[in-house]
C-alpha cells in the first residue's frame, strides 16, 4: 500500500509539470483527492488493513495528500500569473490615440485677492484673526460705538435672526472680540478677512460679501502709522505707482475718520468711466480707533492707541482686475473664472 502511495505520488509530480491550463488542474485534483479519488479511498479504506499497518499507511497517505494540496496550489497560482502576463502582452497600447482631457482647477479669483492681501499684511507683522458670521447686536454695534438708535445704524441694513443676533454687517465686531481676548497685552496687530451680510444687490452690491478688516492697538500710534501701513498695502497691490490720499469722513469706531483713495488704476487720474471723471477710487475706510471702542476692548484709552481699517475684497478684485459687475464673481461662469 505504501508502495502504491509513493507512486500515485511520483506519478502526480510527473503530470503536474506538463500541466498548463487551470482547468487541467482540476482535473488532476479530482482524480486523486476528489470524492472518489484515489488517494481519498485509500484514506477510506484504512479500516481494511491490518491493524499493525494502518497508522503507518495512514500517517503517510495524508502526508502525500498534503504534499499534493500544496503543489497544486502552487501551480495553480504560475499558471494564473502567466495568464496575465499572457493578456498584458497582448493588450498593446494605441500612442497615436488622443488622449483624455484633464481640466486643471484654479482659486478662485477672490480666493486669489484675499490671499494676496492678507500676506501683503503678514509681511508687515499682522496675523490673522477670525469671528462668527452669526454675531451678537453687542458686538457688531455697541462694543463699536453704535447704541441702539445711532443714526449710522441706517447706513447697514442687516439681516436680524432674533433682537439681539444678526449676520453680522462687518468684520469689525472682531475687533473687540480680539481685544477682549487678548487685554492687556500689546500689541494687538490683526487682519480679520470675511464673509459680512447687508441687504444689498446690485451690479457693486451683493448681500453677502467679504471684507478684510485691521486694527493695530499699541502704546503711541498716531495717523502716520495708519498712512505707513495703508500706503504699502496700496503699492504692493495696486503698483508702485499709484497715488493716496485721505479724506475725512465719519464711522462711529473711528476718530478721526478716513476714507483712502488711490489714483485711478484705469486712467491714471486722468479721469474716465472707472473713477466716474474724478481719477480717485475710493478703496477703504480707516481711521484712529475711537477710545470707547478701546474701553469696550479692555484697553484705557489714556495708555494705548490704535488705527483700524477696512475694505471690500470684492471692491479690491474689481479694481484690480478691471470687472465691471460685482455679480460676476458670483455666477460662477468658467469663462470667466478661467481668466485669473
Ligand atoms: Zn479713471
Amino acid at each position: 500500500m505504501l508502495e502504491k502511495l509513493n507512486d500515485l505520488e511520483l506519478e502526480f509530480l510527473r503530470q503536474i509539470r506538463e500541466i498548463d491550463q487551470i482547468d487541467q488542474l482540476n482535473d488532476l485534483r479530482v482524480k486523486l483527492l476528489g470524492r472518489k479519488g484515489e488517494i481519498t479511498q485509500i484514506l477510506r479504506g484504512l479500516k481494511e488493513i491490518s491493524a499493525d499497518q494502518r497508522a503507518e499507511v495512514g500517517r503517510v497517505a495524508n502526508e502525500i495528500k498534503e504534499r499534493i494540496e500544496s503543489k497544486l496550489q502552487q501551480r495553480s497560482g504560475e499558471l494564473k500569473c502567466l495568464a496575465l502576463d499572457e493578456r498584458l502582452r497582448a493588450e498593446t497600447i494605441d500612442v497615436t490615440l488622443p488622449g483624455i482631457p484633464f481640466t486643471r482647477g484654479g482659486k478662485h479669483p477672490l480666493t486669489q485677492i484675499r490671499e494676496e492681501i492678507q500676506d501683503i499684511f503678514i509681511g508687515m507683522g499682522f496675523t490673522v484673526a477670525e469671528g462668527p458670521e452669526i454675531e451678537l447686536d453687542y458686538y457688531n454695534f455697541e462694543a463699536l460705538n453704535v447704541p441702539k438708535d445711532h443714526p449710522a445704524r441706517d447706513m447697514q441694513d442687516s439681516f436680524y435672526i432674533s433682537e439681539d443676533v444678526l449676520l453680522r454687517t462687518h468684520t469689525s465686531p472682531v475687533q473687540v472680540r480680539t481685544m477682549e481676548a487678548m487685554a492687556p497685552q500689546l500689541p494687538v496687530r490683526i487682519i480679520v478677512p470675511g464673509k459680512v451680510y447687508r441687504k444689498d444687490d446690485d451690479a457693486t452690491h451683493s448681500p453677502m460679501f467679504q471684507q478684510i478688516e485691521g486694527l493695530l492697538v499699541d502704546t503711541a500710534i498716531n495717523f502716520a502709522h495708519l498712512k505707513a501701513v495703508l500706503m504699502t498695502f496700496a503699492h504692493r497691490i495696486f503698483g508702485e505707482e499709484v497715488q493716496v490720499r485721505y479724506r475725512p469722513s465719519f464711522f462711529p469706531f473711528t476718530e478721526p475718520s478716513a476714507e483712502m483713495d488711490i489714483s485711478c488704476v484705469n486712467c491714471g487720474g486722468e479721469g474716465c468711466r472707472v473713477c466716474s471723471y474724478t481719477g480717485w477710487l475710493e478703496i477703504l475706510g480707516a481711521g484712529m480707533v475711537h477710545p470707547q471702542v478701546l474701553r469696550y476692548g479692555g484697553y484705557d484709552p489714556e495708555k494705548v492707541s490704535g488705527f483700524a481699517f477696512g475694505m471690500g475684497i470684492e471692491r479690491i478684485a474689481m479694481l484690480k482686475y478691471g470687472v465691471n459687475d460685482l455679480r460676476l464673481f458670483f455666477d460662477n461662469d468658467q469663462r470667466f473664472l478661467e481668466q485669473f
